[in-house]
């Protein structure tokens, strides 16, 4: 069980208050989930977040600090998104216990990720268009929004949960073909929204001038589809031929 939570990440973004990264180290650790990363944060390492680990210092001494979210997420096969509120219906909206149940799933591919926004202003959509998923906690319309390091430990005791009553390993058809054909991990799906937004350009589908939300849409729509690698590569050759125009 612990082998499991140890493949799970939880990842920071932009965090304003150093001890609220003291905090959501010491909510994991009592969980069993070790794996922090932590994308721009403002101040780190910091006094207040040793004070706040309170004895999970192993944790903050062992986080990753990068520069952008797609570097914490480049080997990742699933990733969910957390949001007080959510503004697109693209993306499967989950519970925390259904998708606890499936980031484990998920975990016995690769590495996954928790991704959890800014005190003040959540996650961007730039942010959630590297998500598989989004997780919401069921808090009241009128006050939706937890404290940072609060709907960390609400997610990392799901997850716990989910590992202590043996999640099931998921369903999906990529995760059926899995042995065959591995999932793609986030780094080779960038690569397929760069080679897309180019070919798109080359044939004049996309305007760099004028955008409208096609590569936002694209994301969604293929984030949710769970492609294997080989897919990846079979969309990729495709792109290649478009873009030759033969
Ligand atoms: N005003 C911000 C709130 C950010 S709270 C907003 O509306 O988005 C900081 C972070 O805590 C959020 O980015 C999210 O990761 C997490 N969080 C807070 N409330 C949550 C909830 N009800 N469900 C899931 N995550 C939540």
């Amino acid at each position: 069980m612990e082998e499991r939570l140890a493949r799970l990440r939880v990842v920071l973004v932009g965090t304003t208050h150093p001890g609220n990264i003291g905090s959501a180290a010491r909510a994991m650790k009592a969980m069993g989930v070790t794996d922090l990363v932590l994308v721009a944060p403002e101040k780190f390492p910091h006094a207040d977040a040793t004070a706040l680990a309170s004895g999970a210092d192993d944790l903050l001494a062992n986080a990753r600090v990068v520069a952008d979210l797609a570097d914490a997420l480049s080997d990742c096969v699933w990733v969910v998104g957390t949001s007080a509120r959510l503004r697109t219906h693209s993306v499967p909206v989950l519970g925390p216990d259904v998708a606890a149940n499936q980031a484990l799933g998920h975990a016995d591919e690769g590495p996954v990720a928790v991704v959890f926004g800014r005190e003040h202003s959540g996650l961007t959509n730039t942010d959630l268009d590297h998500c598989n998923a989004f997780v919401q906690v069921p808090t009241v319309p009128d006050f939706s929004s937890l404290n940072l390091a609060g709907s960390v430990q609400v997610m990392t005791y799901a997850l716990r949960m989910a590992a202590l009553a043996g999640a099931p390993v998921p369903t999906t058809v990529a995760a059926a073909a899995q042995e065959r054909d591995p999932p793609a991990t986030q780094a080779e799906m960038e690569g397929l929204f760069a080679h897309f937004e180019q070919a798109l350009t080359t044939i004049d589908v996309l305007d760099p001038e004028n955008p409208r939300n096609l590569m936002r849409r694209l994301r969604h729509l293929y984030q949710r589809a769970e492609l294997s690698s080989s897919e990846v590569r079979m969309l990729r050759g495709i792109l290649t031929h478009t873009e030759r125009g033969r």
